[in-house]
């Protein structure tokens, strides 16, 4: 997630804060930490809602250790009118204190005592009402269907819009949640019902139980006409002696939906008890589908809340829904402990919740659903990283946090994708059931309470016994950015067969990073078959060389066994010669590491387009998904930047034609009974690939006769979307948009505006995105109106981004559309709108103009400044390896 405020030059005067406070005699707000010297105890909010208002009020209580004499607490609070703040004392008089607005920007404030008080337990009472959000944060409206639904969203930094707090992580305390609403509203919160009351007048309090020790970010709750469905119980077992009552929280009329969701939860719940020897802790669960939300899901205590589409599916939904809203499920239901039950002590930590929610999802979906492939997910998403890992102002997976906008930017690759990837290599370096160990000892030694990465490191040291090389590798890819690359060059020469090892940091061509950096990496080298034929080594010099076991000089080499490590490799020439000639021996994992160093050798320059499209043709035949279609990436990059003449293209849809058509109509275009989902998965990557994105004739016209009947309306003036493929309504769409425009334009707006199913919603949207012409700026245009959700306006926004063309269209529309895509967007995703207005750009004007256009507006778009750091960098990267790449090597 990100959003909020950033603004100042926030190191500087966060130094002066510090000090300042010491002294206690300085008034300027805290705009990263509060001071520390006044700890919440315990909340009561009180709060009543009608979702059909514009508005909630209440009364938030707070009970504080105030630890020094004070005249003054800072607190958060953010849009709120506070009509009385009183501060009771431990003797119980009640004082009249101030509430102000210190920093309305970042939502900093204080509150006046008018006297100084000696430390001392208080309460203090905020009586207050505030608008309901309309940008998916904090306590936030949305309307579905006609009928108003309030719900939270609190993380990062938005319990501060629902009420007044001490909104940061490492503040955990118990909070008991009472909500008035009226009567035929379903109420839900983290914790179930303790007793409920009426009125008489149309309105029910609802006393919910007291909810364990949580950070402000977990406290959820949510009023409307819900669907609430029951689940059956998770029975108790060895860690838990109590059942678990499970429940589904539906939009009105979708209860019926999301019993495939629910389906998984047991098994989900039960595989990670097992894990940790820990049972869940939060008494229920409630899993909530939301009808509009800005990030995939969050782990709430208790009531987990989602997308509307990854938890309501039925027996048409599309393949790659399904998947979704399983490792989603697993993600979430795995902060339970790693971020819920152990909580980050501060932002800079957030990798301890989501890297290792990231890697356990992986390990659940590799025991749950296997056909899954988990352990291919890793690896690709591992790679996917690499790549934002690669730019000089990427994040570290610690990064330190100066301020508001870096809390927003926080929830990247880097922390889910590069952390996942480092805590799987570290966990297969000391050996799973130590790992293991070391987790069931952190979740022990920190259960109700906070974390820093140190107490993690220690716990998995302690276990292992590795000592200080261990930590000091461990936090080599914490504390610093960047992707290893390790260069190796096979020496027969002598009486053993070495490997001499050498590491650097990968940078791609045009990058002014520099190349000298140090990381402690596992390296794991393949020689032969099976765990036998895998030797590891700690790297962390420069060089070293790894004594091959064995004796015999090996035929080929494989140097990121099982792609356990997050590090690329650059292969001696004549060693890369006889592992091309082996590929066949390597694992499915290893396949995609070496797809990794084909395209990472080409952004570096090292290779030309006929040399990676000869990984094309290597990969391409693997009966695995995942390895034939891994060489698109960069076979993309060529079609888009690359190829400029007829010819060159003709030989590009030659390739991609060869390669991959016999499997796509092999696979045919209906779905069959009984198919597996990955021959679904493999059938929408095919024809999205070679129909949408190379445009072959054959593929174009079948996706165009499906979309036909797609369009077709019936008697009451809707389409026939059910006519399609479930998992190639998108590419149908997309393609009808793009040959016929204004028509299918029309229709799908119209058929949109009717349509409340996620899935039918998203596949309609992407194909706009397409829409050719003058039908782009329509589509623009309505995605600014009420009728695209707040988090569906992005994707409308995203196609045209091929050629210089449709982002020269789309960057003359941002312009004169940036205030309304702002005040939509609110703070929510303000760091990722440079690359909206500015991504897949190819060219030095491309990042001029984006610095000219954003440089002036940082102040007032948190987070941007990073997005607009790496959208740039990468604009200029694309430049610099396009005006070096030969596209006539395509033809040769
Ligand atoms: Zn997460």
């Amino acid at each position: 997630m990100r959003r909020l405020t950033h603004t100042l030059a926030f190191t500087a005067l966060a130094a002066c804060f510090s000090s300042a406070f010491a002294g206690g005699a300085d008034m300027k707000p805290p705009l990263e930490r509060l001071p520390g010297w006044a700890v919440p105890e315990a909340y009561t909010l009180d709060l009543r809602v009608d979702p059909a208002q514009t508005r909630f009020a209440g009364v938030t209580t707070i009970r504080v250790e105030l630890k020094k004499a004070a005249d003054h607490v800072w607190m958060h609070g953010k849009d709120l009118k506070v009509s009385s703040v009183r501060v009771i004392d431990a003797k119980g008089v009640s004082h009249a204190a101030q509430y102000v607005n210190a920093a309305p920007k970042q939502g900093v404030v204080r509150i006046d005592f008018g006297k100084t008080l000696q430390p001392q337990e208080l309460k203090l009472v905020f009586d207050y009402s505030a608008p309901f959000n309309h940008q998916l944060q904090g306590l936030y409206k949305v309307t579905r269907d006609g009928r108003p639904y309030a719900m939270t969203q609190m993380e990062p930094i938005s319990a501060r819009y629902a009420f007044p707090s001490f909104d940061e992580p490492g503040f955990k305390t118990p909070y008991k949640i009472v909500l008035t609403v009226p009567n035929d509203e379903v109420a839900v919160a983290n914790t179930a019902i303790a007793k409920s009351s009426k009125d008489g007048k149309g309105w029910k309090t609802l006393d919910f139980k007291t909810t364990q020790p949580l950070p402000t970010y977990l406290v959820a709750f949510a009023v409307g006409p819900w669907d609430v469905v029951s689940g059956g119980e998770i029975k108790p077992n060895a860690w838990r002696k109590e059942p678990i009552r499970l429940r589904g929280i539906a939009p009105h009329g979708e209860g019926s939906r999301i019993h495939i969701a629910l389906s998984e939860t047991p098994v989900i719940i039960q595989t990670l008890e097992q894990y940790y020897g820990f049972g869940y802790p939060f008494g229920k669960l409630d899993l909530l589908a939301a009808p509009d939300f800005s990030a995939g899901a969050m782990e709430n205590a208790g009531l987990v809340t989602f997308r509307d589409w990854l938890m309501l599916m039925d027996k048409n939904s599309p393949s790659d829904a399904v998947r979704n809203s399983f490792n989603v499920q697993a993600h979430e239901l795995a902060h339970q402990w790693t971020g819920d039950t152990v909580t980050l002590d501060w932002w800079n930590d957030i990798w301890l919740n989501e890297a290792f929610a990231t890697w356990m999802q992986q390990k659940v979906t590799a025991k749950v659903h296997p056909e899954y492939r988990a352990d291919l997910d890793r690896v690709s998403r591992a790679e996917g990283a690499m790549g934002n890992d690669s730019l000089v102002s990427a994040r570290k997976i610690r990064q330190p946090i100066t301020g508001n906008g870096d809390i927003q930017t926080a929830f990247d690759g880097i922390t889910y994708q590069k952390g996942a990837a480092v805590i799987g290599m570290f966990e297969h370096y000391v050996g799973v059931d130590t790992f293991r160990k070391g987790m069931r000892a952190y979740i022990q030694a920190h259960k109700f309470g906070n974390a820093k990465a140190s107490d993690l490191v220690g716990a998995i040291d302690k276990a292992a016994g590795k000592g200080e090389a261990f930590k000091h590798a461990f936090n080599s890819f914490l504390d610093q950015s960047g992707v290893p690359m390790v260069s190796t060059r096979l020496d027969c020469s002598g009486t053993h067969p070495v490997l001499h090892l050498t590491q650097d940091r990968y940078l791609p061509l045009g990058s002014s990073g520099d190349p000298n950096r140090l990381w402690g990496i596992p390296v794991c080298v393949r020689t032969g078959a099976g765990k036998a034929g895998v030797q590891c080594q700690m790297l962390d010099s420069k060089t070293a060389t790894m004594q091959l076991s064995g004796g015999q000089c090996p035929a080929w080499y494989m140097p990121n066994a099982d792609a356990r490590g997050y590090y690329r490799f650059s292969m001696d020439k004549t060693d890369l010669a006889k592992l091309n000639g082996h590929l066949g021996a390597l694992n499915d994992a290893e396949k995609l590491a070496y797809a990794d160093a084909v395209k990472a050798a080409f952004h570096r320059g090292d290779i030309d387009a006929s040399a990676a499209m000869e990984a094309v043709r290597r990969l391409a035949p693997s009966k695995t998904r995942q390895v034939a279609l891994a060489p698109l990436d960069t076979f993309a990059w060529i079609w888009k930047h690359e190829a400029q003449t007829d010819a060159q293209r003709a030989a590009l849809r030659k390739l991609a034609s060869e390669a991959y058509l016999p499997r796509l109509q092999k696979l045919g275009y209906v779905k069959r009974k009984g198919e597996s989902s990955d021959d679904a998965l493999t059938r929408s990557a095919l024809a999205g690939f070679l129909g949408v994105g190379v445009k072959l004739p054959a593929v174009r016209a079948a996706l165009l006769q499906q979309a036909d009947r797609a369009l077709e309306k019936n008697a009451k003036g809707r389409l026939n979307l059910a006519a399609a493929n479930p998992d190639l309504l998108s590419e149908d769409l997309t393609v009808a948009v793009e040959e016929k425009g204004k028509p299918v334009v029309d229709a799908l707006i119209a058929e949109l505006n009717k349509t409340t199913d996620a899935d039918r919603r998203n596949a309609m949207l992407a194909a706009l995105s397409h829409a050719p012409g003058a039908q782009a700026e329509r589509v623009w245009n309505f995605a600014l109106s009420p009728q695209v959700k707040v988090g569906e306006m992005f994707r409308l926004l995203t196609g045209h981004r091929d050629t210089q063309q449709g982002r020269d269209a789309l960057w003359t529309w941002f312009k004169g559309h940036y205030d309304q895509v702002v005040k939509r967007t609110g703070t929510f995703a303000s760091g990722y709108v440079p690359n909206l207005a500015g991504g897949g750009g190819c060219s030095m004007a491309d990042a001029e103009r984006l610095q000219a256009f954003f440089t002036p507006r940082l102040d007032d778009l948190p987070g941007a400044d990073r997005g607009l750091a790496q959208t740039t960098e990468s604009i200029k990267l694309c430049a610099a390896l396009k005006k070096a790449q030969d596209p006539s090597a395509i033809t040769r």
